[in-house]
């Protein structure tokens, strides 16, 4: 009686109800959204912490919503990887970002590989199509693989069999990159590193808000000195996330990260922002 009287209480609450129609309305009109394109990429430049040159950028999909406005990822990814739309939303997002990168290169031989970062769902990494899609991908398009690298949290890798790594390694072995996201944030065993098809580690948000003022919080300055050194012994290179102050990018250069990505530097943008940030590095 005590949890039924709970739950009336939970579904009387206006802002909750609310919530639930609004989360059963958008899951419903996903497909039909996907459909009618109304899906869009804004692009975050990733920066060579060591001259802040532009090395690539991390493409992140927006819901242009007809009632709602644009979405975050954050209120509909959990949405599509319940139901499954995830896979063609994800091979939608790869097919986008590798088409403007290679539209890029071609208009600009001269300025230097654009890397481009694509998130891959957990729920990609178990459907059978994923290498076979992004060999696709990347052939019928014309992009070498070495330009794109696969985000995978890693909490999606934690205790990983072998069955679920084959994809990561094959892709891998062709020349994709593979980062694991969030790192830091899944009490993963750092031995466990050497058993994964990672080239690059993404520090998560939380040890980056650690630089904020001098000297920085002197636990989160020993654990990045920690993976920094575990990463560049193990050849993968470290980016952090959620550079917002000039004090962050500073002192995580000093402690040898190599690229950043964050508001100090840019925005996530239409493909033109990144374009210009691009260009007028690669031109000096
Ligand atoms: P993420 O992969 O960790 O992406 C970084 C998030 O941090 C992005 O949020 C980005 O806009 C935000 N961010 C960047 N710089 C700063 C900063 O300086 N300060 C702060 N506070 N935030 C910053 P966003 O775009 O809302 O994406 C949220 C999450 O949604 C992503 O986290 C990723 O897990 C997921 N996501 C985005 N696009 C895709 C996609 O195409 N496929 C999949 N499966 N997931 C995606
Ligand atoms: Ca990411
Ligand atoms: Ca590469
Ligand atoms: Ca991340």
């Amino acid at each position: 009686a005590k949890s039924a009287g709970g739950n009336r209480f939970e579904l009387a609450d206006p802002e909750m109800d609310e919530r639930t129609i609004t989360r059963h309305g958008l899951t419903t009109a996903l497909p039909a959204a996907l459909d009618r394109s109304e899906f869009f990429i804004e692009y975050q430049p990733l920066v060579h912490l060591a001259d802040g040159s532009v090395s690539g950028a991390e493409a992140l999909v927006r819901w242009s919503h007809p009632q709602h406005g644009v979405l975050g990822p954050d209120r509909f990814i959990p949405l599509a990887e319940h139901t499954g739309l995830i896979v063609p939303l994800g091979r939608w997002v790869l097919e986008e970002a590798v088409r403007q990168t290679h539209e890029w290169q071609q208009r600009h031989p001269g300025a230097g590989p654009l890397r481009i970062n694509v998130n891959l769902s957990p729920c990609q990494l178990h459907h059978s199509g994923l290498v076979a899609d992004t060999v696709d991908t990347l052939e019928r398009i014309g992009l070498e693989p070495g330009t794109l690298c696969l985000e995978v949290t890693e909490s999606a890798l934690i205790g990983a069999d072998d069955d679920l790594l084959k994809p990561l390694r094959r892709l891998a072995e062709m020349g994709v990159d593979i980062a694991l996201d969030d790192f830091g944030t899944g009490y993963s065993n750092l031995a466990n590193l050497r058993r994964l098809p990672v080239t690059e580690l993404k520090l998560d948000r939380s040890f980056t808000q650690g630089m904020q003022q001098y000297p920085a919080d002197p636990v989160d300055t020993k654990i990045v000195e920690g993976i920094v050194a575990l990463a560049h012994s193990l050849d993968l290179s470290v980016t952090v996330e959620g550079v917002e102050t000039a004090a962050q990018a500073d002192q995580l250069r000093r402690l040898g990260c190599d690229t950043a990505q964050g508001w100090y530097y840019a925005r996530p943008g239409p493909w033109d922002h990144l374009h210009q940030l691009a260009l007028v590095d690669a031109t000096g």
